[in-house]
């Protein structure tokens, strides 16, 4: 896999949402392209990484898992802190699981930062004939909520990457339209060292957080 050294920007992601709506499963696709099926849940993945090409940039993400935290509703302030996006997870055949998304939204919001990107996921869009929640609704709240949205399916990959890039994308918008600075501290975002050689300011070079490899 190449290094971050090759990578413009590194981002921190988060996914967050209630136990069971497919989390691991969506990481697990986005970084192997399969289906994590259930004998596989005693490897925890709590952590996943990948370079993704993103309009001719390279980010590298940088994306963590509950670890299972959700279900003791005890997702800890640490797991928040600095991310610059969110995948917010429901499933489309359990209400409950929609009903939940404020609450998550509220934490993200607060314990990672106000300008933290978001885009909602129902998931398990393969179960159609169980769905619970229309996509009109969902894309109602989303909008609402200045939200991105997509029903995705872990189990069939759909639009499982999708997520993830249009996330990506509309951080580097933010990036470039001046909206998001890379360099205050907490925004989730450093830049490896493809992007440093690019940066001619002599004051952003000698930046420490910008000096950062992280590889
Ligand atoms: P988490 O608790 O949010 O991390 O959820 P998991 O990733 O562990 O998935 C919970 C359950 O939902 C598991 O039994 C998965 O096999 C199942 N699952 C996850 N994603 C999908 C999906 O897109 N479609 C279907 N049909 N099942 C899924
Ligand atoms: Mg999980």
């Amino acid at each position: 896999m190449a290094s971050f050294c090759f990578a413009d920007f590194l981002f921190k992601f988060l996914v967050i949402g209630n136990a069971g709506t497919g989390k691991s499963c969506l990481l697990h696709q986005f970084i192997e392209k399969k289906f994590k099926d259930d004998s596989n849940h005693t490897i925890g993945v709590e952590f996943g990484s990948k370079i993704i090409n993103v309009g001719g940039k390279y980010v590298k993400l940088q994306i963590w898992d509950t670890a299972g935290q959700e279900r003791f509703r005890s997702v800890t302030r640490s797991y928040y802190r600095g991310a610059a996006g969110a995948l917010l997870v429901y499933d489309i055949t359990s209400r409950e699981t929609y009903n939940a998304l404020t609450n998550w939204l509220t934490d993200a919001r607060m314990l990672a930062s106000q300008n933290i990107v978001i885009i909602l996921c129902g998931n398990k869009k393969d179960l159609d004939a169980d769905r619970e929640v229309t996509f009109l609704e969902a894309s109602r709240f989303a909008q609402e909520n200045e939200l991105m949205f997509l029903e995705t399916s872990a189990l069939t990959g759909e639009n499982v990457e999708e997520a993830f890039v249009q996330c990506a994308r509309k951080i580097l918008n933010k990036i470039e339209s001046g909206e998001l600075d890379p360099e205050r501290m907490g925004s989730g975002i450093q830049y490896g060292d493809a992007a440093l050689r690019q940066l001619r300011s002599p004051r952003r070079a000698q930046a420490p957080s910008a000096q950062e490899c992280g590889c």
